[in-house]
């Protein structure tokens, strides 16, 4: 739990510490005010949450009074169910997102093995109230301005949570700082325009979903990864390179030493959906996965060389 600004708090989870890959391994947030708190996103897994809930008991005797999720992630909304007595704040989009449930079982386990044992546990607890665009949160003296970019860019129910006063930008997953983003549910293009905007925000500190707190610096550089992979992936797409090949030709350059470089599969699949126009159709996770792991077994024949 790192202290941010007056009595907000950045609670950074271990990034970098698996060098098998962090997905699942997300950020969170909390805001104290005078009677009461406000969280943002809970987590994933119960253990991972309950660590969470007892970094903010040592922060604050306030209770949480409401619960943010940044978008319908499990990552993010995992552990909504610790925080029972709060009022759960979301996107419109994100709670339709996260009312189906979470992914099958098997397909957890396969994507994040790390955590395989504690997906069983998983309860989902939806939103209880819910946002189209904007929404602002006062407590005190203290604003809390959320918002929707009105489009899918990491998902299609992200939302941002700004302190005007503080320049602190909770900016959920339209923001990776140095941990590859993953578009699987997202529109890239639109990803670049929801991070445009968030760089208008004069925020002085920005809390990423995943990677270390940073700057608008750190977040253009993000921006960049996805213009990048976008440009790249559309010079294949018009040359007919299937969106494997094209993952495995692209140079990352800089970024390539980003953890969870594979993304680069989904994330021009992804970009191919959008050329297509098919951005309604799930992605083929089977095949996204299987390509991944087969990039990730690349990546580490070349580090052994
Ligand atoms: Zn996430």
């Amino acid at each position: 739990m790192i202290e941010i600004g007056a009595r907000v708090f950045a609670y950074v989870q271990g990034a970098g510490i698996d060098p098998s890959g962090d997905t699942g391994v997300a950020n969170a947030g909390l805001i104290v005010g005078p009677e009461t708190a406000v969280a943002v996103d809970a987590l994933m897994v119960p253990s991972m949450t309950k660590r969470l809930v007892a970094a903010i008991k040592k922060t604050t005797r306030r209770p949480i009074a409401q619960l943010i999720n940044t978008h319908h992630h499990l990552d993010h909304t995992g552990g909504n169910r610790f925080f029972r007595g709060a009022t759960i704040v979301a996107s419109e989009k994100c709670r339709e997102a996260l009312a189906p449930g979470f992914p099958p079982l098997p397909l957890l386990q396969r994507f994040m093995p790390r955590f395989a044992a504690e997906f069983a546990k998983l309860e989902v607890v939806l939103p209880t109230v819910t946002f189209d665009d904007r929404m602002v949160l006062h407590d005190g003296d203290r604003e809390i301005q959320l918002w929707h970019p009105g489009f899918a860019a990491h998902t299609v129910g992200d939302a941002v949570a700004y302190l005007p006063k503080e320049r602190i930008l909770f900016a959920g997953d339209i923001a990776f700082h140095y941990v590859t983003p993953l578009a699987f549910q997202g529109h890239v293009g639109n990803w670049i325009k929801a991070a445009d905007r968030l760089l208008r925000y004069e925020a002085d500190v920005i809390v990423p979903g995943h990677g270390p707190i940073g700057t608008r610096t750190d977040l253009k550089h993000m921006r960049e990864y996805l213009a990048l992979v976008r440009r790249e992936a559309k010079r294949r797409f018009d040359a007919g390179m299937p969106a494997e090949a094209a993952a495995g030709d692209i140079k990352l350059g800089v970024y390539a030493s980003w953890s969870d470089a594979e993304r680069i599969l989904p994330n021009v699949m992804r970009c191919y959906q959008e050329f297509r126009d098919e951005l309604d159709q799930p992605m083929d996770l089977p095949r996204m996965l299987a390509g991944m792991e087969r990039l990730r077994g690349k990546g580490a024949a070349h580090a052994c060389v």
